[in-house]
């Protein structure tokens, strides 16, 4: 069972409880992007277990009130086997959720999977009408060509900051380039996307300045923070007419990435502590 400190940033071990809290959500306008947690796999069956396990939630998600979506890292389904591997899983996944109408995140992980994963996207968007998305990373610093790649496949992206410590070569490494690099990158988003712009940052000088190129191009897009982190923030967001996306990790690994939330904020790590130290 997942501990009620960890719960805040998981919605539970099973597909069930990670409807169940969007289906609570969504009652306050906030829609849920759930992940089954898992990655980097090295044999086929677990691959394709939680390949599966995504095809019967959007399933369940399409029967549900909740509004939810879906959100699959690659070496998850099978990258690290294999580029065909991981084609072959997505594709399963975004066929179900085009029948489903349920959409279809695609994480990105470090570099080395970048073009194998944007291949794939780039097909799925077409074969999808745009039921597939994309996360692009504002710290490499060839994210500006793939955005004018991807500006030509229907479906929606997120742009987010970086989360993989990158080598120097390939990504910039100071937090203020990354953040110019970050604004350049919505602007032109929200001047070339028709599908809409996913923001998916916590930092509210970038929601900010979202909202400012809205009122400038009109181009419809999204707020996607993670559960667990700013929620008053999203619901003040929703409530003030913005669409907001919680990102929702569920699943029995649970600990590894609780820990990564606890680890990377000093006030995460304090609020920790306390619930140890008060049970
Ligand atoms: P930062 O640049 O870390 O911080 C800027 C400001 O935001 C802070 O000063 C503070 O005001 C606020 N803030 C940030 N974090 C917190 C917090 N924990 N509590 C309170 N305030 C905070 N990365 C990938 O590489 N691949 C992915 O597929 C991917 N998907 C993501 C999906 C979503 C929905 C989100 C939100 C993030 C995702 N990330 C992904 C992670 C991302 O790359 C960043 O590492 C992470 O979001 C931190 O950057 P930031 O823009 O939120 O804010």
């Amino acid at each position: 069972m997942i501990p009620p400190i960890a719960s805040n940033f998981v919605a539970g071990e099973t597909p069930a409880a990670a409807i169940e809290h969007a289906e609570q959500t969504s009652t306050r306008d906030v829609g849920c992007i759930l992940n089954l947690l898992g990655e980097h796999y090295e044999e086929r069956p677990p691959a394709d277990a939680d390949a599966d396990e995504y095809v019967e939630l959007v399933a369940d998600i399409a029967t549900s009130p909740a509004t939810a979506c879906v959100s699959v890292k690659p070496s998850q389904i099978g990258l690290d086997l294999g580029d065909d591997v991981f084609a072959e899983n997505l594709e399963r996944i975004a066929m179900a959720g085009a029948e489903h109408d349920v959409f279809v995140w695609v994480d990105m992980e470090d570099h080395t999977t970048t073009d194998a994963t944007l291949d794939a996207v780039e097909e799925l968007g077409h074969a999808t009408d745009g039921n597939v998305g994309v996360c692009v990373q504002a710290n490499l610093k060839r994210t500006p060509e793939d955005l004018e790649r991807l500006a030509e496949v229907p479906g929606k992206v997120r742009l987010v900051k970086g989360a993989y410590d990158e080598p120097k070569s390939v990504a910039y490494k100071k937090k203020a380039r990354v953040d110019e690099q970050y604004r350049d990158l919505l602007e032109y988003m929200f001047r070339e996307f028709d599908d809409g712009v996913a923001v998916g940052s916590h930092d509210p000088e970038m929601i900010s300045f979202a909202r400012d190129l809205h009122a400038e191009y009109g181009t419809p897009y999204e707020v996607q923070m993670l559960m667990g982190v700013r929620e008053s923030a999203q619901f003040d967001l929703a409530s003030d007419d913005v669409e907001v996306w919680q990102y929702v990790p569920y699943g029995d690994k649970w600990f590894q990435y609780f820990y990564r939330r606890v680890r990377e904020r000093k006030s995460n790590a304090l609020f920790a502590l306390r619930a140890v130290l008060t049970g």
